[in-house]
C-alpha cells in the first residue's frame, strides 16, 4: 500500500488507527463537510500561488511547482520544491489559514514527508521547509527539518507497513487524552 503524509500523521497520533482503519478496515467517521470545505481550501490555495516576492525573501535560485513525488512507501504533492543559493532544497507548502502564533504538529509532519521525498527524488540535501499562512498575509514560517525528523517519518512508514502487511497490532498511544474522543475506543484494549 502506498501511504500519503496522512497516514504517517494519523500514525503518530495512535498506532492503533492504523491497525483499526486498514487492518480490521473501519473507517474513522470524518467531518461530513470536511470533504467540501477542503476542496474549497485547495481552490483558494491555487489562486494564491506564484507570488515571486515570497521566493526572493526566501532566497530561492529554482522552484518546481505542484511536484507529485512518490518513494517505495510514500507519495505526495507537494506545492513546490524550492532550490535554495546554499544547494539545499525545501518544501514549500500553503496554508490557507491563519498563523496562530505555534506551528501544528501536523504541518512539520507533512513537511518532514515533503523532505523525505524530496532527497530520495532530487538527490538534494533538505534541511528546512517553509510555510505559507495566506491568511495572515502570506506569513512566511521556516521550520528546520533535522535527520531526526526524517527518521521519524521513515520509521513510522516501515511501521505503517508492518502493521498492515503482517496484521500487527500495535502498542496504544501513550497519551490516554488521545482516548476520551477515539472513534474506535469502544474497540480498542487499552
Ligand atoms: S482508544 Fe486510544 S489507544 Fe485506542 S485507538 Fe483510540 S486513541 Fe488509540
Amino acid at each position: 500500500m502506498s501511504l500519503t503524509p496522512s497516514h504517517i500523521i494519523e500514525y503518530l497520533y495512535c498506532p492503533r488507527f492504523t491497525y483499526f482503519e486498514y487492518v480490521l478496515a473501519i473507517p474513522q467517521h470524518e467531518e461530513k463537510d470536511y470533504k467540501a470545505m477542503r476542496g474549497r481550501e485547495i481552490h483558494d490555495q491555487k489562486l494564491e500561488r506564484n507570488k515571486d516576492y515570497l521566493r526572493k525573501r526566501i532566497g530561492v535560485k529554482e522552484k518546481h511547482l505542484d511536484q507529485y513525488l512518490t518513494n517505495q512507501y510514500l507519495r505526495g504533492r507537494v506545492d513546490e520544491v524550492l532550490l535554495l543559493h546554499d544547494g539545499t532544497m525545501a518544501p514549500l507548502d500553503y496554508k490557507f489559514a491563519e498563523y496562530k502564533d505555534r506551528i501544528f504538529e501536523t504541518y512539520q509532519t507533512q513537511l518532514y514527508c515533503y523532505a523525505w521525498l524530496i532527497e530520495e527524488n532530487f538527490q538534494q540535501l533538505v534541511n528546512r521547509g517553509y510555510l505559507i499562512y495566506v491568511r495572515s498575509r502570506h506569513k512566511v514560517v521556516e521550520i528546520p527539518v533535522k535527520e531526526d525528523n526524517k527518521k521519524l517519518v521513515q520509521e513510522a512508514a516501515e511501521s505503517i507497513q508492518q502493521i498492515i502487511q503482517n496484521n500487527f497490532y500495535p502498542k496504544a498511544t501513550k497519551y490516554k487524552k488521545r482516548c476520551v474522543n477515539c472513534t474506535y475506543r469502544n474497540i480498542c484494549t487499552r
